[in-house]
Parts: C-alpha cells; sequence; structure tokens
C-alpha cells in the first residue's frame, strides 16, 4: 500500500469526544489502592488531596468518560489534535520494510504531553472551588504544564522541585515562574517531611519521591488547596488516551492498518498508556487485530518492570501516599542521575503493571547513551530533537525496525514522541563529547518492601 501523506489530516473533527478507561478491560481485576493496615483506601479518604470529580475518574469503571465541552475546546486551542507523522527518512536509512508513524506530542505549549492532564485537572478542580495546587517537579516538563494549567484556569501553583534539577536544569524553572508559579527547591523549609531531611543533610539533591510528601503535605494543611499527581493515577493515564483515539482515527484517514507494534517510554506510564491503551482497546478487547505487540521502555537506571517487584508499595519516600500495586524498585531507591528526568521513578501505573504481569506489554531496558545515539539519528533523519525520555521509545523503534528487516516483515509500528529535547540539549552536550555515564545498579534492595 502506498501512502501518499507524510503527516496525516489535524482536523477538529478528529479529537474524541471522550476518554478511554481501560479499567473494565483489563484482564484480571485491578488491586485497589491500600493503606498501611492493609485496607482498601475508600474514595471519600482522597478528598483532602483530590477534587470530587478527579476521585470519581480515579475509581471509575465506565469504558468511556466525557469530555466537558469546555476543556475540548482548550485542547483544540493548544494544539490538539496534534500531528501524525510517518518518519520516511529513518524508514529508508534503516532500509526497513516497516512503516513507522509516530504521535508528536512535542508541538503543545509546554513541549510534552503532560498539558493534557494538566488542564483536565485544573479544570476539575477550578469547578468545585479550589483557589491552589501544588505538585512535585522533576526536571520540570510536568511542573511546567500544571504551571499553565493554573495561569488559563485562575489557580495559584506552588512546584516543588528536586533540588538538582532546580540548580542544574534553569530553563523550565523560568518557564514555571513565567506562567506565574511559584517553584521551590525540594527539600525545602516549608514542610515536615522537608525540614526532617534538611536537617539530616542541608545539602540533600533532593528526589521525585520527597518532592510528592512536600506537595502531598502542602495541600493538606492548607486551606482551599488541592495536590495534582503528573502521572501513575487512573485518571491521569485516562486523560492521556486523548493522544490514541486521535492516532486511531487518523490511521483511518490515511487508510493505514492497525498497528503490529506499539511503543512508549514509561516513568510513571502515561504517555505510554495515552497512546497504547486505546491501541489496546481496537486491536485486543476488540479483536480488530491477530497479534499486536506493545512495548513499554525504561531505563537500566531505573529499572522498575524489568528488575523490580510486583507488589504493594508507598508512590513516594515520606509514606504519605496510599500504596498502590505496581512493578516498584522501592520507594527507598535513588535514581541514578539520567538525564531523562521524568523517567527517574521507582513505580509505574498499577494498570500498566497489570499489562505488564499478564505478558501483554512487555518492557525492555536501554542504557543513555544508546538512547542518545538513537536521539541524534531520529534527529537527523526526522528533524525533531527527541526529549531523552522520548528518545528511549526511539530506540526500542529502530530495534523493531531492524528485526523487521532481518524477518522481512513489513511490520506498522507506531509510538509516542512524548515531547521536543530542546530544553535538554545539556544531556546532548555530554553525549557529544562522550562524557555520558551509563548507570546499572547492580544490586536492587526490594527486603524491606512487603510481598502481597
Ligand atoms: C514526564 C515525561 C515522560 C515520563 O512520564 P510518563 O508519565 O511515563 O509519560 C516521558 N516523556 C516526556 C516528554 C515527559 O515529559
Amino acid at each position: 500500500m502506498e501512502i501518499k501523506h507524510l503527516r496525516s489530516p489535524q482536523t477538529e473533527d478528529i479529537l474524541p469526544d471522550h476518554w478511554y478507561n481501560i479499567v473494565p478491560d483489563l484482564p484480571e481485576p485491578l488491586p485497589p489502592m491500600k493503606k498501611p493496615n492493609g485496607e482498601d483506601v475508600k474514595p471519600e479518604e482522597l478528598i483532602a488531596i483530590f477534587p470530587k470529580k478527579l476521585i470519581e475518574q480515579e475509581f471509575s469503571t465506565e469504558r468511556f468518560i466525557k469530555i466537558p465541552d469546555e476543556l475540548l475546546s482548550l485542547y483544540l486551542e493548544l494544539g490538539r489534535p496534534t500531528p501524525l507523522f510517518r518518519a520516511r527518512r529513518l524508514e529508508e536509512f534503516l532500509d526497513t520494510p516497516a512503516r513507522i508513524y509516530y504521535k508528536y506530542e512535542g508541538v503543545l505549549p509546554t513541549g510534552s504531553h503532560k498539558i493534557n492532564t494538566a488542564i483536565a485537572q485544573a479544570y476539575f478542580n477550578m469547578l468545585e472551588g479550589t483557589k491552589r495546587l501544588t505538585t512535585e517537579t522533576g526536571a520540570g516538563q510536568w511542573g511546567s504544564a500544571l504551571a499553565l494549567a493554573g495561569a488559563l484556569f485562575g489557580l495559584k501553583v506552588r512546584v516543588y522541585m528536586v533540588r538538582a534539577s532546580y540548580d542544574q536544569k534553569p530553563y523550565r524553572r523560568i518557564l514555571m515562574q513565567i506562567y506565574g508559579a511559584e517553584v521551590i527547591p525540594s527539600p525545602s523549609p516549608y514542610t515536615k517531611s522537608g525540614r526532617e531531611i534538611l536537617e539530616r543533610d542541608p545539602n540533600h539533591p533532593g528526589s521525585l519521591g520527597i518532592a510528592i510528601s512536600e506537595a502531598i503535605e502542602d495541600a493538606v494543611t492548607n486551606p482551599g488547596t488541592k495536590y495534582s499527581l503528573g502521572s501513575v493515577l487512573n485518571h491521569v493515564l485516562l486523560h492521556q488516551t486523548i493522544i490514541g483515539l486521535e492516532a486511531i482515527k487518523q490511521f483511518e484517514l490515511i487508510g493505514e492498518e492497525l498497528p503490529d507494534i506499539v511503543i512508549g517510554c514509561v516513568g510513571g506510564g502515561s504517555n505510554f498508556a495515552g497512546l497504547a491503551y486505546p491501541f489496546y482497546y481496537e486491536e485486543i478487547v476488540r479483536g480488530k487485530k491477530k497479534s499486536v505487540k506493545i512495548i513499554a521502555v525504561e531505563p537500566k537506571a531505573v529499572p522498575s518492570m524489568t528488575r523490580g517487584i510486583y507488589t504493594y508499595d508507598y508512590g513516594d519516600t515520606a509514606r504519605l501516599t496510599p500504596m498502590l500495586k505496581m512493578y516498584t524498585v522501592g520507594h527507598r531507591y535513588t535514581p541514578p542521575p539520567i538525564h531523562a528526568g521524568g523517567l527517574r521513578y521507582h513505580g509505574v501505573a498499577p494498570t500498566l503493571a497489570l499489562l505488564v504481569k499478564n505478558n501483554i506489554v512487555k518492557p525492555v531496558a536501554y542504557h543513555q547513551t544508546e538512547v542518545f545515539r538513537a536521539a541524534q539519528l531520529f534527529a537527523q533523519m526526522e528533524g525533531i530533537v527527541p526529549a531523552p525520555e522520548s528518545a528511549h521509545a526511539v530506540k526500542a523503534v529502530i530495534d523493531e525496525a531492524i528485526r523487521a528487516r532481518e524477518e522481512r516483515e513489513k511490520k506498522v509500528i507506531i509510538f509516542n514522541l512524548s515531547g521536543h529535547g530542546l530544553l535538554d540539549l545539556a544531556g546532548y552536550q555530554e553525549y557529544l563529547e562522550n562524557r555520558l555515564r551509563d548507570y546499572e545498579p547492580e544490586k536492587i534492595d526490594l527486603s524491606y518492601l512487603n510481598t502481597y
């Protein structure tokens, strides 16, 4: 089949009017969130941190959830539907019979997919009278998305930013400040969990787990304040499914068959789920394709799916969050300083973990040097400099395209190019100067985790 368009049409009618919730279509029931005493978390127990509407989505077992009209028009204004590209030059370079497509989320204002859930979370908070949102951020993609969403809906935003990134990556901090957010290096003196860490080590570099603890503590102790999370939870993944739902319509429009291989990188799992879950529904649940390979890519430095265990663990270092059943390298794990800051998280989304456990999603892990090499090739072929996170997906795509060449199979591949790397050039510089280090933990201490 000859496809004329390198880029699919991007008309308004491609936007779906609902999000897709995978929960009712999982191969087994989703294990509930638990409290430390082993009891299930009840929805009303989350009211101190989330607005009711988001809690409802978090626990929902409805397959489709309507996108409010106000959000739909905002999605349009911000640049959705995002383009679906075919990576022709990369195909030719690799001499592969595979057809490689990618959904490009980097065209959105903060440069990644994170705004898709940020505006939804800010919107539902605004409806219920929230005045102020707190959150954490690593490299700053999530923080800048929520900062913009707060500006659009008139909410104050405070971002606890991992100290190491705050010092080393000023550009996204500045972006958050442009949008009007307050950015605090974490650990900070503003919270009990932050103070405890600073007392032991005033120069602590921070971690996502610590920043989450601080943001939650801030939300529950200040009136009118709620907390926002950028990944992992069901409602966050739900909002991201707009990516895959658009892609399915775009495939239809260009007359392409459903993909044989779907690929995304995984930090907490939101961009991966956003692309892959709607294809899971079309191809597996509705049975429209005999076989589809779904690949989740993570860094070898933080190998939750490939080397972690499937168990209940906390989402943060101070153990303030409920426990989630997931693949985890443990909440005490200190992720090495890889450039893909968005992938430095010890766990993954519970729905994704369940799919991995059931062999529906196949996890793979790469070192950052091979990932940057793949990203450079992609930039030279396609023009877009991938975010270091997204570059993990690019590396897996290249490996699959080469496999297709060796096996002479005309595979259709789609991946999520979750963001651009124009604010991550320091990582590229280290790569170009051969100064990049690869990290692979020898042993991961999982002994303190329970195994139920
Ligand atoms: C945050 C981020 C990720 C990782 O988070 P997920 O929730 O796993 O998607 C991946 N890519 C980009 C560009 C990001 O900003």
